[in-house]
């Protein structure tokens, strides 16, 4: 409470939400409060009403709101250093690498602002690893139906929904979707010009959906015979949230590029992509690729202390303890409502999918203290903060159930 703003405290939120209508560009459809503070697994609006998240900012809030250590960190390091060129060396953007490449098992780390900016860097390095070998420049990248990476033009060029894509068109070309789980339709895209396969472990907009183990290993073998390189997309199912630092580790099917953001800084943008060795060698060069904030100080000094926090608080082992127990809740929620079909998802990151639009499910939810986001429009998506607790699990439960 000591953070809050006074003045906002007598502003009411009409009157905010009336000039954000008349000032911000209308391309979202946001649901009609106004966010002031946080504090651990609660957030307040600005006429001091209380929510309970289980949205996180779309999975980005991992450890919780006003985190004193974390906080702390950024403060020390606004002091000491905001931004430098990546023309230079900072120290924060040198021990958040190592502690990446540590936390993925990956080799090399490029700093990005976002998610869709680590998956363009990511496609980049699969065409210039393709054209060192052949020089050719008609190189196919196989993406997946249902599959999102992002609003930029080379990352919604491989986003698996139409309707997000057709009237951006042209976007970047040879591009072949595949179904996802199923390893013919993939097989069936592949030509002697397929440099990549690029897919999310567990899709995330797309409806909450896990690989399948069997897809993942027949998608790594086919890429070992045929020097196509594997793209996964961590942005939303990595740090942690399935109970693993990334979720290829559940699967043991390790990818050759690797895309994160999301909770990387837990609030301070920035992602990454990264490569293995081999990848590295061979792919992007000097004065191929770059980005003036990617990897700042600051945003570095954010992913060392979220990378930090993990391992001392023991999130991942946290995540583990809790998640079963909130599918547990879910499972018994989808069996006293007929209008749920299916629930599904990996660790923290849950889906009820139902008969209808969930819009006002989620509206009423809201009304009732409670925060929730959708996954597409028929399915209510979970992805708390990783610290939510099993009491915390229950009190989402009775107000989700209030609200169907
Ligand atoms: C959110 C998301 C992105 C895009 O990230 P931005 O930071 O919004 O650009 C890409 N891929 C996946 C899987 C995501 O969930």
């Amino acid at each position: 409470m000591e953070n809050r703003r006074e003045g906002n405290a007598t502003m009411d939120m009409k009157a905010i939400i009336e000039q954000a209508e008349r000032d911000l560009l209308h391309t979202y459809n946001r649901y009609q409060i106004v966010l002031d503070h946080g504090d651990g697994m609660y957030l307040y609006d600005c006429e001091g009403r209380k929510y309970l998240d289980f949205c996180a900012g779309i999975a980005v809030f991992a450890l919780g709101y006003g985190n004193e250590e974390y906080n702390n960190a950024l403060k020390g390091q606004i002091d000491k250093l905001i931004h430098t060129s990546n023309y230079y060396y900072n120290v924060p953007a040198v021990e958040a690498a190592r502690k990446l490449k540590a936390a993925s098992g990956m080799d090399r780390v490029f700093f990005t602002n976002s998610g869709a900016e680590s998956n363009e860097g990511a496609i980049k390095a699969a065409r210039k690893y393709a054209y060192r070998k052949d020089g050719r420049t008609d190189h196919e990248i196989i993406a997946m139906n249902h599959s999102f990476h992002g609003r930029t033009m080379g990352a919604l060029a491989v986003t698996g929904n139409a309707h997000y894509r057709e009237a951006f068109e042209p976007l970047i070309g040879n591009v072949r979707f595949a179904e996802y789980n199923d390893f013919d339709s993939v097989q069936s895209c592949v030509t002697d010009r397929t440099c990549a396969i690029l897919l999310e472990p567990v899709q995330g907009e797309g409806g909450l959906v896990p690989a399948r183990s069997d897809f993942l290993r027949n998608l790594k073998a086919l890429c070992q015979e045929r020097d196509i390189l594997l793209i996964f997309d961590e942005v939303q199912c990595g740090m942690g949230r399935t109970g693993y630092m990334y979720a290829w580790q559940r699967y043991g099917v390790k990818p050759d590029i690797m895309t994160t953001a999301k909770a990387l800084g837990c609030g301070v943008p920035v992602g990454a992509f990264l490569m293995t060795e081999h990848v590295a060698a061979a792919s992007l060069e000097a004065g191929d690729h770059g980005t003036t904030y990617g990897g700042n100080p600051l945003a570095c000094a954010a992913v060392e202390k979220v990378l930090d926090l993990f391992e001392k608080h023991h999130i991942i082992e946290h995540v583990r303890e809790v998640a079963p127990y909130l599918e547990q809740r879910l499972e018994e929620v989808k069996d006293r409502h007929g209008c749920i079909r299916e629930r599904r998802g990996a660790g923290l990151m849950q889906g009820l999918v139902f008969d209808r639009p969930v819009r006002d499910i989620i509206s009423a939810a809201m009304e009732r203290g409670l925060i929730l986001i959708n996954a597409g429009a028929n399915i209510i998506r979970f992805v708390p903060p990783l610290i939510v607790t099993k009491e915390n699990v229950d009190e989402m439960i009775s107000i989700l159930e209030e609200s169907i």
